[in-house]
């Protein structure tokens, strides 16, 4: 595989707390030979499991970046058992705009695994967070949340794969340790470039969050984020858990095709409902408006199945396409 053209400009290998950059080649008009700095952190300490822990893969999520700067703070090498190598602001140039993709080449990262070496700024981080890092760990926690256009309530991911090896570790059992209330299992499409592929192809594990979101940090969201991380790495034995807070008791869910509601029109939305509301199908999800054009009376959103409201589009204007809502349901004990 091509070799890639980020270069760390600290010593992955070495002992120690140490903070610097993954340079991210990029000659523009302004800096003919400049580099972008995505911020990096290794923290290692003897041997034990190493964890590589991302934020901001999608740049308007920031209960993880807080998060994880926040755990860069906290943590000494002293503290640690192994290794934690830190990015919060994975696709930096998307997180320093603040926008779920990257505005240099409108790269969604979560879709472009394996990446390129030679690709576009987004493809080159792709490609390093793969052939550089993963390769490093034992274990990928990988925060996300709703962003700008979607508003989650707490929940633990993963990915199941078809094709995944778990090996030693359990990706239900590694969430139960995170303690979000629930932990959302996401059936996998191969091909469509996610960091969870990447993982299978490294034969890791990676566990994700959706934890609140509409471009905002909510405080007991980052809280249960970075104590969730804790927890995790606690049960690795990477750092003690004295002291830590015991984790909330997750409910497994799952969302299908048919939970996701979108809207029909172009207009401005008001839900009916609220996170967490139990519905059945045919319910009244909301009503879209059209102020502009008064002889046009609401369209009503109604809900295709039953469930529970798990994620809400928290922004009025919509267009045909936007999802509104989704559902989610208990995953059977049985399917385990
Ligand atoms: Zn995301």
């Amino acid at each position: 595989m091509a070799k890639s053209r980020i270069t760390v400009d600290i010593d992955l290998e070495a002992q120690g707390k140490h903070v610097g950059f993954a340079r991210l080649p990029h000659s523009v008009n302004r800096s003919a030979y400049g580099w972008l700095p995505i911020p990096i952190v290794s923290i290692k300490n003897g041997t034990g499991k190493r964890v590589l822990l991302l934020a901001g893969s999608h740049g308007d999520e920031y209960e993880g970046q807080v998060a994880l700067t926040r755990l860069v703070h906290a943590f000494e090498a002293e503290q640690i058992q192994g290794q934690l190598i830190i990015l919060p602001m994975t696709n930096y140039p998307a997180a320093l705009a603040g926008t779920r993709t990257s505005p240099l080449d409108d790269g969604n990262l979560n879709r472009l695994y394996p990446g390129r070496a030679d690709g576009t700024p987004s493809e080159m981080i792709a490609h390093f967070v793969e052939t550089q890092l993963m390769p490093r760990v034992d274990l990928v926690l990988d925060i996300h949340s709703g962003g700008s256009s979607l508003n989650y309530l707490p929940c633990s991911t993963s990915v199941v794969q078809p094709d995944a090896q778990s090996g030693a570790l359990d990706a239900v059992t590694l969430m139960r340790h995170f303690g979000a209330p629930y932990g959302l299992l996401i059936k996998g499409k191969s091909g469509i470039g996610s960091i969870s592929e990447a993982a299978t192809r490294n034969k890791i594990l990676r566990i994700g969050t959706e934890v609140g979101g509409r471009g905002w940090v909510e405080r007991a969201y980052r809280e249960l984020c970075e104590a969730g991380i804790k927890r995790v790495l606690a049960h690795l034995e990477i750092i003690a858990s004295e002291g830590l807070p015991a984790p909330h008791e997750m409910l497994l869910i799952e969302a299908l095709p048919d939970d996701y509601v979108y809207a029909p029109a172009n207009g401005l939305f008001e839900s009916a409902v609220r996170l967490g509301d139990q519905v059945e199908q045919g319910d009244l999800a909301g009503s879209i408006y059209f102020p502009a054009t008064l002889d046009r009376s609401p369209v009503p959103v109604f809900f295709g199945t039953a469930g529970m409201v798990l994620c809400e589009r928290p922004n009025a204007m919509c267009e045909v396409g936007d999802c509104l809502l989704h559902l989610a349901h208990p995953v059977s004990t049985q399917a385990r």
